[in-house]
């Protein structure tokens, strides 16, 4: 098997879909590994680095060139798939509905797409789930960017000028990045609170030393739904659930929300009305920008200020850690590759569960019950 690991087209995309440490694993598997020249600059990983490793360096059309599997963070242009062998793998991040144009173009072109966000959340995919390991990154990195941005300390200082007083941070939805936002928050000495709609959490937050904020004593309060996703909440729920915050917020220094719901836009969780009873300088950052928002106004890869307060939307967090997020992301697809690589065979074979999941497209068409229904 030839695998080719493409340079990212997206603008302002650093990371790399291999390292040096899968490379070898790659060989190891009895592939051999290609690297278009300069993939892991943004990543802090040199060509000679790579090719240290075992990699052929080149550039795209020769390390495409007979290729069977392809790696990207990113889904490339298709363009850039040209001289692959039919029927050639591609995977990587693809954004499937976003994309579809270009899931068509892979169809077209001969193309086998594997979207790698849509692993399944179970328990044996959990070592090549891409969403899990950069939401964790960009958890943490949500943190460090609002305390930047805060006028004021998080920690509480006592200071023979005077005291500081600690930051109270407040986390909405406790996924993989709410996790680690409120360890985050809690390390640099913030006051934390957290809500999520999955009962689950509660005890989470706890054992993090941080306050769990529920509405209590609604129907339907379970947002637990299959996979250990979350639902959409009935209108009573959400009703009960914007008091409960509007109470809340108001006494708040930084939030950060990542509510993401999958399949679905990102659930509005902050109105402009309550961002205006923050007090000045408070600072929000809202991780699921790129869906949809969580919060009322914010956009996307750019820092606003509404009420005094400034909103920061989140574009590509885990991207700007991007040694890390490149490590933490090529381990995903080597562990996905390697459990399904058929000694025999000599190349991966997929098993139905996970590949009637990822599969985007194969055999011409697109296939995916997803994006078809
Ligand atoms: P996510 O990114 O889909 O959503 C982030 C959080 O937002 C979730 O906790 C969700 O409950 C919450 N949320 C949704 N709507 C909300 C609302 N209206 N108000 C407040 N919060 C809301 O979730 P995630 O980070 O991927 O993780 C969700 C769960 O799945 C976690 O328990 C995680 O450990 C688990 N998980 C399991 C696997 C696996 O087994 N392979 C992989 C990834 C995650």
């Amino acid at each position: 098997q030839r695998i080719a690991v493409l340079r990212e087209e997206a603008a302002g995309e650093r990371r790399v879909a291999a390292t040096p440490e899968t490379v070898k694993k790659y060989i190891a598997l009895g592939a051999t590994v290609a690297v278009e020249a300069g993939a892991g600059i943004g990543a802090s990983v040199s060509d000679a680095a790579f090719a240290d490793a075992g990699a052929e360096i080149g550039p795209r059309a020769q390390v495409v060139a007979g290729a069977d599997i392809i790696l990207g963070i990113q889904g490339p242009e298709v363009a850039s798939l040209a001289g692959a062998k039919p029927g050639a793998w591609l995977v990587a991040g693809l954004n499937p509905f976003a994309e579809k144009a270009r899931m068509e173009a892979y169809a077209a072109a001969g193309i086998e797409a594997l979207a790698m966000e849509w692993m399944p959340r179970i328990t044996r995919a959990q070592s090549m789930d891409i969403l899990s390991s950069q939401s964790n990154l960009a958890g943490y990195k949500a943190v460090l960017l609002a305390a930047a941005e805060y006028g004021r300390a998080f920690p509480m200082m006592m200071t023979a000028a005077g005291t500081v007083s600690a930051a109270r941070a407040f986390i909405m939805g406790v996924g993989v990045a709410g996790l680690q936002a409120i360890a985050t928050a809690r390390r640099l000495g913030a006051q934390v609170s957290a809500t999520d709609v999955r009962s689950a959490t509660k005890e989470q937050i706890q054992s993090l030393g941080a306050k769990p904020i529920f509405v209590e004593n609604v129907k339907g309060i379970e947002g637990e739904g299959s996979g250990g996703y979350a639902t959409e909440m009935s209108e009573e729920y959400q009703k009960a659930q914007a008091e409960l915050v509007s109470a809340h917020i108001a006494k708040q220094d930084i939030v950060i929300t990542t509510a993401l719901i999958p399949g679905r836009p990102a659930p509005r969780l902050i109105s402009d009305a309550q961002i205006a009873t923050m007090r000045a300088g408070s600072v929000i950052v809202d991780l699921a920008a790129e869906s949809g928002g969580n919060v009322e106004g914010a956009v996307s890869g750019k820092t606003i200020e509404k009420h005094g307060v400034k909103i920061i939307g989140a574009k590509n967090m885990a991207g700007t850690l991007a040694a890390d997020s490149s490590a933490l992301f090529s381990r995903n697809l080597y562990n996905f590759l390697s459990a399904f690589w058929d000694k025999e065979a000599g190349k991966p074979v997929l098993d139905a569960e996970i590949g009637d999941a990822i599969r985007v497209t194969q055999g011409g068409k697109i296939v995916s019950a997803r994006l078809l229904g």
